[in-house]
């Protein structure tokens, strides 16, 4: 299917690794021209070669914390006014209640709720005036079904989901559409780092955190990040205008709700 977006411009954020490249290299397989990000800029570099080799589009890149107001207006300033927004950053560490002080909520909400809100505001009023746009939001399944070590993402990206909730209806007749993508358990190096945590809690090996975790997902196996990609470039598609503020989840089919 010919997604009908060739030729337009995404910004993808947090897009040297994972997810945020999945989504980037599906939009680049579509013909989307790219601004990526990260912090890192030699694995920015890399991404962004390959992806220009691959796909033959146009890749500019931005080295920046995509938490901060400055690294954000950094981003803003190399994008200029984009046709499709994908927001990302880094999850928050896992832990325990009793432990998550002002300072990790504020963190959390800077990452995971207020850069995504940034961002939307900024390239909003642009896709509205052109009478196009698309704003997918990498949130988390843990919106849908809260992971218990996971509270700093819990609350933070269920701020996010009601912002989008009620922002995507108020601009929906000016052609824009905002929706949000949530991952299951994926293969990066987000669960490789958390196989890790889980693994010195109990006292087992990485393997047998992975093999537990594998074993959670009716599907068998995790996702891939070409797999969440694909979700993301047909809900930024021409063919999607009509989805409005919805939450898809990729899990492999483990949260166990029949909607
Ligand atoms: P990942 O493999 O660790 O990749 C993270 C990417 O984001 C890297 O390119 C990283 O590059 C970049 N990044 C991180 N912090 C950034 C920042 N402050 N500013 C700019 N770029 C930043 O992670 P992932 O698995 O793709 O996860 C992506 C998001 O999905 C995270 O929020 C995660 O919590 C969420 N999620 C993932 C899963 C899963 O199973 N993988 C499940 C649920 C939710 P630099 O480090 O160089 O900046």
């Amino acid at each position: 299917m010919d997604l009908g977006i060739r030729g337009r411009r995404a910004l993808v954020c947090a897009s040297s690794k994972g997810l945020g490249r999945g989504c980037a290299e599906a939009l680049a397989a579509e013909g989307v021209d790219l601004v990526l990000n990260a912090r890192g800029e030699e694995v920015l570099n890399t991404t962004a070669d390959a992806l220009r080799r691959q796909y033959g589009v146009e890749v500019v890149t931005v080295a920046a914390d995509v938490t901060t107001e400055s690294g954000q207006a950094s981003v803003l300033a190399v994008a200029g006014d984009v046709d499709i927004l994908v927001t990302n950053a880094g999850g928050p560490p896992p832990g325990m209640w009793s432990d998550w002080s002002r300072e990790d909520f504020i963190s959390a909400f800077d990452a995971n709720l207020l850069a995504p809100i940034a961002l939307i505001k900024a390239l909003l009023p642009g896709m509205m005036d052109q009478g196009w746009g698309r704003i997918v939001n990498i949130t988390s399944v843990a919106v849908k079904a809260p992971i218990p070590v996971l509270g700093l993402s819990n609350t933070a990206r269920s701020g996010l989901t009601g912002y989008v909730a009620g922002v995507s209806r108020q601009v929906a007749a000016s052609g824009v559409t905002i929706n949000n993508l949530l991952p299951g358990l994926h293969d990066t190096d987000r669960l490789a780092m958390l196989d890790k945590v889980d693994a010195a809690a109990q006292g087992i090996s990485e393997e047998s955190a992975r093999a537990a975790r594998t074993a959670s997902v009716p599907a068998g196996r995790f996702g891939t990040a070409g797999e969440f990609g694909a979700a993301c470039a047909w809900l930024c598609s021409d063919k999607a205008g009509f989805v409005i503020g919805q939450n898809v989840l990729l899990d492999g089919g483990a949260f166990p709700g029949s909607m």
